[in-house]
């Protein structure tokens, strides 16, 4: 299931077979559709479609190039057609400083505006900028203030998503990224984290590969959605799932889950989320930024218990690996760990736990003879070459953590098979140190990438 956050279905070159084409992406299980508008008359017949089409919605906006049509009485029938109830958006809308079609000053005016036109309406803005880097960051910066939004097929360089995204703007990637010679772009649909990504098709122009050359439509999404998840290492479903959170999370359309996944998948390992507890504060946490794990809600109203885990993993034998790992320390529930681990193992799983190596001064005692034999691999963030920083980052509620962490990792290689240590790169932290700690204990180091922004 895929939401197609940008496309032009009122234009001309849909004319012959619109209704086929919505019939196709429906079809090609795309479940929404978001139609934007760029002038008067494709306004008109985009609100024309949603009306027709219950999982087809609006935007509505005036072009960049389109700026110079933006008069009063243009800008009060916008302001009628984002009352709309099907319009989730005001778009597309922004710069284009490439082909000029607007005079410079004319186009800010009308971005302006019609920033101001989506706070009133409280909706997102779609935002299209091209050769237009500072003046659109700098605007958003000072005009959109508490306006969400996103820029709509991004084609700027890494530094212009950052400061986007730092703003709070989702990035939009579409059918370029699987050109041959997209390499920058492939390299910012490989960075932007998954709650600042979305997709769309923007058809009926640049249509993916393998179908360049045709008109694009909405069902071709699939292609982009495959060339992302492949740069990204996550499974087609994966992706399709982040996306169309973020997607619905920004447009308010369709329904959210409210409740948080007990046990969630990702690629082809089953994740377990049984707390929502830390004894660690880390500055780089996902828990301080959202519930949401590549698409997951994982924001427990209740923790589970051992039998609740049990029954929702079903078989373990049909992943890889199942991991104990939500957004929260799983040793705080040893007693469920236990249970569980033991229940996965004789039942032909594997078993990993990733924590954050407090364990034993959580319990008081050394915890880990208890996992013989019942928990294959262990990972444990080490996430600091010292106690200083590691107090610093991690802001342990327990005391002597660093070391707790440290002699942890020494008791856990006796027993478990697999023990890997990990490191999140961030400024300040010796990586160099980190793998000299990791290979003074005989264990391998895993560094993972930082990817908050701001
Ligand atoms: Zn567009």
């Amino acid at each position: 299931m895929l939401i197609d956050t940008h496309c032009h279905l009122d234009m001309e070159a849909f004319d012959n077979d619109r209704d086929e084409v919505i019939k196709r992406a429906f079809e090609a299980h795309i479940k929404y559709i978001i139609n934007a508008g760029s002038d008067r008359e494709g306004n008109i017949r985009g609100l024309e479609l949603s009306d027709k089409y219950s999982n087809v919605y609006s935007a509505a906006g005036i072009h960049p190039h389109d700026a110079k049509t933006l008069n009063e009485s243009l800008y009060n029938e916008l302001k009628k057609w984002v009352k709309h109830p099907k319009v989730v958006a005001v778009g597309e809308i922004g710069l284009d400083y490439h082909y000029m079609h607007s005079p410079k000053g004319v186009q800010v005016e009308a971005f302006m505006r019609q920033i101001a036109l989506a706070r009133e309406a409280a909706l997102p803005i779609i935002v299209h900028s091209r050769e237009a880097k500072t003046d659109t960051i700098h605007i958003l910066r000072e005009e959109a203030g508490d306006v969400a939004g996103v820029l709509h097929c991004f084609s700027g360089d890494m530094e212009m998503a950052k400061e986007a995204m730092g703003l709070g703007f989702y990035i939009s990637i579409a059918g370029p990224v699987t050109f041959n010679n997209a390499k920058a772009l492939r390299e910012v649909a490989a960075f932007i984290p998954d709650e600042f990504l979305l997709i769309e098709t923007d058809a009926p122009y640049l249509t993916p590969v393998p179908m360049r050359g045709q008109r694009n439509e909405p069902s071709y999404l699939s292609y982009t959605a495959q060339a992302i998840s492949e740069i990204r290492g996550v499974a087609a479903s994966d992706l399709a799932r982040i996306t169309t959170l973020n997607a619905m999370r920004l447009f308010k359309i369709g329904n959210i889950s409210r409740q948080g996944e007990i046990v969630y998948k990702i690629r082809d390992s089953l994740y377990l989320n049984i707390t929502n507890k830390c004894t660690n504060k880390c500055g780089f946490c996902v828990k301080s930024r959202t519930s949401y794990i590549k698409g997951h809600n994982l924001r427990l109203e209740k923790e589970p218990s051992a039998l609740q885990v049990i029954k929702a993993i079903k078989d373990p034998k049909a992943y890889k690996e199942i991991v104990f790992c939500g957004i929260g320390e799983p040793l705080l529930r040893l007693d469920v760990v236990k249970k569980v681990s033991k229940w996965i193992k004789e039942n032909g799983g594997k078993v990993r736990i990733n924590t954050n190596g407090q364990g034993n001064l959580i319990h008081g005692k050394n915890i880990l003879p208890e996992f013989q034999g019942i928990v294959d691999s262990i990972s444990v963030s080490l996430d600091a070459e010292d106690e200083k920083k590691y107090e610093k980052i991690c802001k342990p509620a327990i005391k002597g953590a660093f070391q707790g962490v440290i002699s942890f990792i020494r008791e856990a290689v006796k027993v478990i098979p697999e023990v890997k240590v990990t490191v999140v790169k961030i400024p300040g932290i010796n990586i160099e140190k980190c793998r000299k700690i990791a290979e003074e204990l005989s264990v391998e180091l895993r560094v993972r990438d930082f990817d908050m922004v701001g």
